[in-house]
């Protein structure tokens, strides 16, 4: 993308963008166009099949291959290196889950925020892996709208549900796995894989997860399903190849929005037509 300023580069790597690898001086001069995309994963238990690790390394791989695939497109897009530790207490039951407290995460990413706003870039997403970390990353979006003055934005590392799943394939379901499957399949053992729909939960027209019209709130170990809510037993290497090339495009596409979004009116916006 042509701009004003002269395009910093990653050291070492032609054409690099991890903010983390440029000098200070070098990120002072990133553009106000530039967009910074932190990606946010978690450490937490995600049944017997898969690691601990699902949502760093959704996040974190994915949003590699997304800034790489935008940069090629021409936007000024800049990784930072991933938050690993985010809200997971509704695993904290589970031995290996490694979280933050809710306050403590957001001040986390209010002062990453504000570290942002020092550099030259005045747009910031979130990349997300994990469910739990939304409510929270949305107060976020406002308090640094706010606070830094950064245009903020969210978006999800979003996998589709299985066939089996009744629509409850949140986590360590089919999408998840094959995601996983697809990006460190070492890490994956499928043997290990077993359904745990919650379906007597399909009864309830009203309260669900997501966008339900009744939200409630629920451990992972609330559902009898050894913290697993879906079913991972048909996730395959193919269909998780296949949702990473959607997440890479649905990326891409997001983050062009992104890159033209101002939400005044044009007359009023910087550098708006009089
Ligand atoms: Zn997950």
């Amino acid at each position: 993308m042509t701009g004003a300023h002269a395009a910093p580069r990653s050291a070492g790597r032609p054409g690099g963008r991890e903010l983390a690898e440029l000098s200070g001086p070098a990120a002072a001069e990133l553009g106000p166009e530039a967009i910074v995309v932190l990606p946010v994963g978690s450490i937490e238990h995600h049944g017997p099949h898969l690691p601990l690790a699902t949502d760093l390394l959704m996040a974190d791989l994915m949003s590699a291959r997304v800034v790489a695939a935008a940069v090629g497109a021409g936007l000024d897009v800049w990784r930072l290196p991933a938050l690993a530790y985010t809200k997971s207490d509704e695993h904290d039951w589970a031995p290996g889950t490694v979280w933050i407290d809710a306050d403590t995460l957001l001040a986390t990413l209010r002062r990453i925020g504000l570290s942002v706003a020092a550099t030259g870039a005045r747009r910031l997403v979130f990349y997300n892996g994990h469910g739990g970390n939304v409510a929270l990353l949305q107060v976020a979006l406002r308090e640094l709208r706010r606070l830094a003055g950064l245009q903020t934005f969210l978006l999800n590392v979003g996998v589709p549900a299985g066939p089996t799943e009744l629509g409850f394939g949140i986590h360590g379901g089919q999408g998840e796995t094959s995601l996983l499957l697809h990006l460190r399949p070492e890490l994956v053992d499928l043997s290990l894989a077993a359904p745990a729909v919650p379906e007597h939960l399909a009864d309830f027209e009203r309260i669900g997860f997501g966008g339900a019209p009744v939200q409630f709130g629920w451990l992972s170990d609330d559902f009898g399903s050894g913290g697993v809510i879906g079913d991972p037993t048909g996730a395959s290497a193919e269909e998780g190849a296949r949702i990473a090339a959607d997440l890479v495009d649905e990326g891409v596409a997001s983050l062009a929005e992104i890159a033209r979004f101002d939400p005044r009116p044009p007359a009023a916006g910087e550098g708006g037509a009089a």
